[in-house]
């Protein structure tokens, strides 16, 4: 799931597909549990918002039953400015049954209280409210709500039959209202010795955004003998991957230091697909994405020499021995190379050629960069 744009505004992913099955599923098996045994209900979806979630709950409820659906139409009266609001499109006579009405969202229940008065009013032997979701922290009545799938925040919600201005309602997850991205975040990525640090040394200062390496930040806890350096430390140098607990919370912690930034450079990071999704969720938390994902593309052959000849000066274990640097192409290849799929999917993946002068490099990284 990614931020998504609906005219003028920004939602970010809020509840998952799956966590929305176990949620109508959970509504169905209690209202159906609650039924005398052989009464047949009639469900009564509110329109427009709650018509993806009836046909779930209908699915899962899997039991004869009646459906209709119901719209609360408001206009202006002619002779005076009252508004007058009415039911369109019920025509059952409803006298002895039992209505279970099927709302997307609950919020002040004032569209609720309308349709629950003219429902009273029909006779029927019991009336019922199942909803989606409900926000406790709006909701001004004293009507019973017998069925919540989910009590949510006060905030704007889209997506699974809920609209912003009737876009929205195709998307199968739920997404909440987001504050305008503000950041640049770019994924630099590329095998070991791909030039990636090279080149986010000049990118950082013309983009004006904060480079987060995080071998660099294990480097240093290494080199400060920090808990984290002693245990990451042992993984580095046999070209190992640090645990992914460890590197993601070590990455958030970077990133919350620099919280007022015009973005990052994440170099080094995400290296494993559970990375990926932990920076997705991270970001979108706050109202952020990753805008690209800018890969290095060189032959392992090329890398192998660089890196022997970056091992001269550079004093880093990892470097000196072929044997750990070949490891750390082989964790690569199995763990961290599948991320170009991941970011392909989204679309959000550009691959540059990473052999010539790191002029010529930055230059074609720039290209890039610039229309992200
Ligand atoms: P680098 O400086 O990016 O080549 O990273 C050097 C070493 O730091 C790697 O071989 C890993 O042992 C560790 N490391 C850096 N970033 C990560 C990461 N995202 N996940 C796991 N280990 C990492």
């Amino acid at each position: 799931m990614n931020i998504i744009k609906l005219q003028d505004l920004y939602f970010k992913p809020y509840i998952n597909k799956e966590k929305i099955t176990t949620i109508v599923k959970y509504l169905a098996k209690s209202v159906k549990a609650d039924l005398p045994k052989g009464e047949i209900p009639i469900f009564v979806g509110i329109l427009n918002g709650c018509f993806l979630f009836a046909a779930d709950f209908i699915r899962e409820f899997n039991g004869d039953c009646e459906v209709s659906f119901v719209k609360l139409a408001s206009y202006e009266g002619t002779s005076s400015s009252e508004n007058v609001k009415h039911l369109v499109g019920i025509n059952e006579d409803l006298t002895g049954r039992t209505v279970i009405i099927l709302e997307d969202i609950i919020d002040t229940g004032a569209t609720l209280q309308e349709i629950y008065n003219i429902f009273k009013d029909k006779n029927v032997k019991q009336l019922r409210v199942a909803t989606l979701f409900f926000k406790p922290d709006v909701f001004k009545k004293e009507l019973p709500i017998d069925y919540i799938g989910q009590s949510i925040e006060d905030k704007f919600i889209v997506g699974y039959g809920l609209d912003y201005n009737g876009l929205g309602r195709n998307y199968p997850e739920i997404y909440q209202l987001s504050t305008t991205p503000k950041m640049k975040n770019i994924v630099l990525f590329g095998p070991p010795g791909a030039g990636k640090g090279t080149q986010a040394a000049f990118l950082k200062e013309m983009y004006n955004l904060v480079h987060i390496s995080t071998g660099d930040v294990f480097r240093f806890n290494i080199k400060n003998k920090t808990a984290l350096g002693i245990l990451a430390k042992k993984y580095m140098d046999e070209g190992n991957l640090v645990p992914d607990e460890v590197t993601i919370n070590m990455l958030k912690a970077e990133v919350e230091k620099n919280a007022d930034s015009n973005g990052f450079i994440f170099d080094g990071f995400p290296r494993t697909e559970s990375q990926a999704a932990a920076l997705d969720t991270f970001l979108a938390e706050k109202g952020e994405q990753i805008n690209g994902m800018v890969a290095l593309e060189v032959s392992e052959d090329i890398l192998v020499t660089r890196l022997l000849e970056r091992g001269k000066t550079s004093g880093r274990a990892d470097d000196t021995d072929e044997a750990k640097i070949r490891n750390r192409f082989n964790e690569y290849n199995t763990k961290t190379a599948i991320l170009k799929d991941y970011f392909q999917a989204q679309d959000k993946y550009y691959g540059i050629n990473g052999v010539g002068s790191i002029e010529e490099i930055t230059q074609r990284i720039t290209t890039v960069f610039d229309t992200l």
